[in-house]
């Protein structure tokens, strides 16, 4: 053996025993420091969002096992998806995936949020045509608000209203807002109105009575613009024929209205008496229709060809066709009043004949001709005007004189109005009135109501007992008798 050789075997005895123990120490530190393990890893963000009412899409995990100290050493695993999301519903769903391998178990936990953050929606209504007329307030012309998860909002719409605009906010319950702002358009596309408060468009004066050219012009903007109007045109009322009157006016911006008259000035009618009138004339009148019983009544006066005076209101304007019906039955419709609202129309003059008027419009458009001929609500004996208007019966009979007009109170009261709501009592009401009148060597002006049917049931026993005792029928005309009871205001 030589030194050399020895010195070797020396030196690799302790190099082995080096690596040797480098090898242990690292298994020991591999096995101290390695970790087996699953690892889950969702796709997509966790947690995760969804719309409500939208699709939910489960974007699934992926799962894998390894060791920790050599990642690269991969081995995929089967993932088991657990859990539901119900997008009708707004809250938040868990989403659990698990992986086994071996005896190694591992879950992960996916946050499902089902949330609406979606704004409502807010829809205008606007006219094509609409405009807000300058100086007016705006009137809301329509809105509505709908939202994906609390359906209709619209009453819970905000509306602030500014001068030139309107701004509309809504809120869902989430809290998603939605706002939209209306601009205001202000325009004046109108012209004025021209009116004749104390007559009408087509109306009838006679011959030497006074006619009173009376108009009156609004404008939406302007206000009353009458000192503006333009007439063109003039009534002689010495002179009997058709006149035609221009009334024309332009507002401030530029839009005009014209508009004609008629007024026909025709000879006074006579007020000596009707044909045939002698004391032995009976005028049945009937008021405050026509109503529900006036088609009745009409046929009773039809079965014994008995004509009668109808003094209209338009209290019941679905049986308004009546008055059609009655004068092409050859019977007299004339004017009682639109409303017979007595604090209305003795509140003045110009009430009175506007109301007048309106009547007369309404006989017109069912007739075909406008009518001289009126009662007063009440009679113009009526004291009740007084609290309204002390003396306004005086001045409106006055009135009506000059216009030509003509009223007719009555001499014989059938105590319908309220005295009685017996039918018996009500024909011999008539009856004994009747034969008084006609001992006083005057016609009969009856008075009963059309609107109550005990009345109108008394209507046949009247015309039989009249018949029979050798009275006749008539329909008043404006020469007819017209009895005035003592104006009392
Ligand atoms: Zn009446």
């Amino acid at each position: 053996m030589t030194d050399t050789k020895k010195k070797r075997k020396v030196r690799l005895v302790p190099l082995l025993l080096i690596c040797a123990a480098i090898v242990t120490g690292l298994a020991g530190v591999f096995f101290i420091f390695n970790r087996h393990e699953i690892v889950i890893e969702p796709n997509g963000e966790n947690p995760s969002y969804v719309e409500y009412g939208e699709n939910y899409q489960e974007e699934g995990a992926v799962a894998y096992y390894h060791e920790t100290l050599i990642p690269f050493l991969k081995k995929e695993l089967e993932v088991k998806t657990d859990g539901t999301v119900d997008v009708k519903k707004l809250g938040e769903y868990p989403v659990t995936y698990s992986a086994a391998f071996h005896d190694l178990n591992e879950t992960l936990e996916r946050k499902v949020i089902v949330r609406d953050s979606v704004a409502p929606e807010i829809k205008l209504t606007a006219d094509p045509d609409g405009y807000t007329t300058i100086g007016h307030k705006y009137e809301e012309e329509g809105f509505s608000a709908s939202d994906n998860y609390d359906g209709d909002l619209t009453d819970k719409v905000v509306r602030t209203q500014y001068k030139d605009s309107v701004v509309y906010v809504v809120k869902d319950s989430s809290g998603n807002a939605a706002r939209v702002t209306r601009t205001i358009v202000y325009d004046d596309r109108r012209g004025p109105d021209i009116s004749f408060p104390q007559g009408a468009q087509e109306e009838t004066a006679y011959i030497g009575s006074q006619w009173i050219n009376d108009y009156y012009a609004e404008d939406d903007v302007d206000g009353d613009v009458t000192a503006n109007v333009q007439v063109e045109g003039s009534v002689d009322t010495g002179t009997a024929g058709d006149y035609e009157l221009v009334y024309s006016v332009t507002d401030e911006h530029g839009n005009h209205s014209e508009i004609t008259r008629i007024v026909h000035v025709v000879p006074r009618p006579s007020n000596n008496g009707a044909a045939g009138e002698d004391s032995k004339t009976i005028y049945l009148t009937f008021d405050d229709g026509p109503y529900a019983y006036t088609e009745e009544l009409l046929d009773i006066l039809a079965r014994y060809d008995v004509k009668a005076t109808f003094f209209t209101t338009s209290a019941y304007p679905q049986y308004a066709y009546c008055m059609a019906l009655a004068a092409q039955q050859g019977h007299t419709v004339a004017v009682h009043t639109t409303t017979h609202n007595y604090a209305y129309i003795y509140a003045s003059e110009s009430n009175y004949w506007e109301d007048f008027n309106n009547q007369n419009a309404v006989i017109a458009a069912q007739t075909g001709s406008y009518t001289n001929m009126f009662r007063f609500p009440g009679g113009s004996s009526n004291t009740v005007s007084a609290n309204y208007n002390t003396g306004i019966m005086s001045r409106l009979a006055a009135e009506a004189n000059a216009r030509g007009y003509v009223y007719f109170d009555w001499n014989v009261s059938s105590g319908d109005a309220g005295g009685t709501t017996d039918t018996n009592e009500v024909y011999q009401n008539v009856i004994g009135g009747i034969e008084a009148c006609s001992n006083a060597g005057v016609p009969s002006v009856v008075l009963q109501h059309d609107v109550k049917a005990y009345s109108v049931n008394a209507v046949e026993d009247i015309i039989k007992w009249g018949l029979a005792n050798g009275y006749h029928f008539s329909a008043l005309s404006p020469g007819s008798y017209a009895p005035h009871q003592r104006i009392a205001n």
